[in-house]
């Protein structure tokens, strides 16, 4: 059986506000208005949705795993008490110089949650903020939306190719929505 594909989601500027130098504990983890509302209408495209997000500011020292892992915990209730189940929530904690490959553009994250949750990295969908999330989503040949909110108003990056540009979460799953209706009108032709 050919796997599914999955929606990742970058965190900080596309589920909750981007914040210069980091979001750096619960309380700084603030939602866009229109989360609830994307994430429900992302779910119920009925891929997994996985997070995969860069925090370099645990490498800075500037915050701490456990902290990570309390917004994320929180993340994943409120998601839930939004009728949204969220499958994966993975993070590089490393400094851009540190030479892991679990920091985005590198895709170490991505093909994890591929491996452990049998997903077809070439069917799934990308939404991120920045260059780095188009270019680890080209990489792995996903398809790539880049949302204006965060640091979506940032230049983009020489041969940077998002597939679509929305000016946010709700915007991004209205646009996966038409291309999921213009798939079935294709499949009853
Ligand atoms: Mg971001
Ligand atoms: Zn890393």
């Amino acid at each position: 059986m050919k796997s599914r594909g999955a929606l990742f989601l970058d965190r900080d500027g596309v589920i909750n506000r981007y914040r210069r130098g980091g979001v750096l504990s619960l309380e700084e983890f603030e939602y866009y208005d229109g989360t609830p509302e994307g994430l429900r209408r992302l779910a119920a495209l009925g891929m997994p949705l996985a997070v995969v997000t860069n925090q370099s500011a645990v490498g800075r020292g500037s915050t701490t795993s456990e902290e990570v892992e309390r917004i994320h915990r929180k993340l994943r209730d409120d998601a839930s008490s939004w009728g949204v189940s969220i499958a994966a929530t993975e993070y590089c904690p490393h400094l851009p110089d540190g030479g892991c490959s679990c920091r985005k553009p590198g895709v170490g994250l991505f093909e994890k949650i591929a491996r452990e949750l049998d997903i077809d990295l070439e069917s799934s969908v990308l939404i991120g903020d920045s260059p780095c999330d188009i270019e680890a989503a080209c990489r792995l040949g996903m398809t790539s939306i880049r949302v204006l909110t965060g640091r979506g108003e940032e230049p983009l990056g020489e041969g940077d190719g998002a597939d679509h540009v929305a000016e946010d979460l709700v915007a991004a799953a209205a646009w996966l929505e038409r291309v999921r209706e213009s798939e079935v009108e294709t499949d009853r032709q």
